[in-house]
């Protein structure tokens, strides 16, 4: 460490409750090591409350970039200088970028969504999605699939407290979006849902269903599966779903949620310090 840490050395960080079992830290700081960068990253516990100081923090140490978790992904966006186009439209920011003071905020849950299927060899421009889920990952998604020219978004959400944010993701998509068609539906309209597969090339869950404790749920019957939708889960523990598990079954292309969580660490290493993640490295250190 002694070696590492310098007068020189750079402060990253991320801000957020609780954060104590972040991997970020670790992710990191084996990458600066490893590409003899002279930063450090730290993970630091603080609530929404505490968010207008700690950006005072940031700005006076000069902190080069950095994350936010919940619950100060919202208020981080208020305090930022500037928004990458997908965190001004959902009003979020997780990562921060400092370039000679100025604050920009990105949001990078949908663009390694989005990066990890074209990894997968498949695209999201034209394509019809059905996409379940209307809460943070849900609505990254949506709005990055929209803003990467998909052609057709189909929302089904549960009519509980997240209903009202896929019907403003609608409005807000309709006006930045408008060559996109967004639409929602009740979750429970058993032949909706099935018409809109039938017709989709993409199928996405972004509901907590799926992930443990619910590993035995899934929301799609599979009877709807055919060879030419790709099935894909944002969930990925466990890295497999009921959902992935029989949509291979059936013979459709699958993409887990494991992809997902490792291309937003690229994407945001990438925004740090423009380099690859070496994420195999990573990995291989780990076991
Ligand atoms: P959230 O709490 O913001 O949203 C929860 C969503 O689940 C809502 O759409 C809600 O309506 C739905 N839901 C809850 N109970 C349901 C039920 N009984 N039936 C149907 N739908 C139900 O959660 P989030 O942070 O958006 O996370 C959603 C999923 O995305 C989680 O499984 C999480 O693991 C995953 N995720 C993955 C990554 C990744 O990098 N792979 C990143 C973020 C989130």
């Amino acid at each position: 460490m002694e070696k590492r840490i310098s007068g020189h050395t750079g402060l990253m960080a991320l801000f957020g409750t609780p954060v104590g079992h972040s991997g970020s830290p670790a992710m990191y700081n084996f990458s600066f090591q490893h590409d003899d960068l002279d930063y450090a990253y730290l993970a630091f516990d603080v609530d929404v409350d505490g968010m207008e100081e700690a950006f005072k923090a940031i700005r006076l140490l000069n902190m080069r970039g950095g994350n936010f978790t919940m619950p100060c992904k919202n208020i981080a966006a208020q305090l930022v200088d500037k928004l990458s186009p997908a965190a001004q439209i959902i009003g979020a920011c997780n990562v921060f970028v400092n370039e000679n003071g100025i604050l920009t905020g990105h949001i990078t849950d949908g663009v390694g969504f989005v990066k990890n299927l074209e990894l997968n060899g498949v695209t999201v421009t034209d394509k019809k999605i059905v996409i379940l889920g209307a809460g943070g990952a849900a609505t990254a998604i949506q709005v990055q699939c929209a803003l990467d020219g998909a052609k057709e978004i189909a929302i089904f959400n549960k009519m509980d407290e997240f209903y009202p944010r896929a019907e403003e993701t609608v409005a807000k998509l309709a006006k930045h979006c408008p060559d996109c068609t967004v639409t929602v539906d009740d979750l429970d309209n058993a032949a909706k849902l099935a018409a809109a597969i039938a017709e989709a090339d993409i199928l996405i869950n972004a509901t907590i269903m799926g992930m443990k404790p619910y590993e035995d749920v899934t929301l799609v019957d599979k009877s709807l599966f055919r060879k030419d939708l790709v099935v894909t889960d944002t969930v990925y523990n466990p890295k497999e779903t009921r959902m992935i598990l029989e949509a291979k079954e059936a013979g459709c292309q699958v993409v887990g949620g494991v992809g997902m969580l490792e291309q937003q660490g690229v994407v945001n290493y990438e925004l740090f310090v423009g380099k690859e993640l070496p994420l195999a490295e990573f990995q291989a250190f780990q076991v």
